[in-house]
């Protein structure tokens, strides 16, 4: 596909979202998240939902738990710019509540459509929510993260735990949720790296 029209195709997606009204987040949004970076990228990042932040700026990842993932990313030279990253929901639950698993099937169909245009090698589940969904377990990230999973035989699903969660989880004690997400980016960057 020439590159132009695979980006508007990104962008139609961009623009779907934002007129969307499949369920009642629309009605407490400033604006949607649709998602952003690199369309070309072979690894896609998955978040959880927008928070209040990234609600008001329209861009995922930009708040506090953003700011320590831009850090983790940096710290192996990964450049968020080269990545796709974009979440579950592309509204923000009130409240920064879970989603629901409603909202997650209403939305799907948006991150469904992104992923195939993108047609990454990679994605990497961030906390619970997307790597329960995309592994279609009720384990505990604790247990996924840091593991290589087959996902529709061709792309490679990589848990890591959620950066909001390292923010709650501030040592860097060996063992820690912080020193396990350092193996963990190191791991990521090597198999980026190969593709
Ligand atoms: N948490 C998420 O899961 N996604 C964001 O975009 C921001 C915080």
């Amino acid at each position: 596909m020439p590159d132009e029209i695979h980006l508007l195709a990104i962008e139609e997606i961009a623009q779907e979202i934002k007129k969307c009204k499949k369920c009642p987040l629309y009605q407490s949004r400033n604006n949607v998240v649709p998602g952003e970076g690199n369309h070309h990228s072979k690894v896609i990042f998955i978040g959880e939902a927008p928070g209040e932040e990234e609600d008001f700026k329209g861009k995922p990842f930009v708040g506090r738990a953003g700011q320590l993932f831009s850090k983790i990313l940096q710290s192996v030279d990964i450049k968020r710019e080269n990545i796709f990253i974009t979440n579950m929901l592309k509204c923000r639950p009130p409240g920064n509540r879970n989603p629901s698993k409603s909202e997650i099937e209403t939305c799907l169909p948006y991150l469904e459509a992104q992923i195939a245009l993108i047609n990454p090698k990679i994605i990497v589940t961030l906390g619970n929510i997307p790597t329960q969904f995309f592994l279609e377990t009720t384990k505990g990230i604790t247990k996924l993260r840091g593991n290589w999973f087959d996902w529709l035989g061709k792309i490679k699903i990589f848990p890591m735990f959620h950066p909001s969660y390292l923010c709650r989880n501030e040592s860097t004690a060996p063992g820690s949720p912080k020193a396990k997400t350092w193996q963990d980016i190191k791991t990521l960057k090597e198999a980026m790296d190969k593709l």
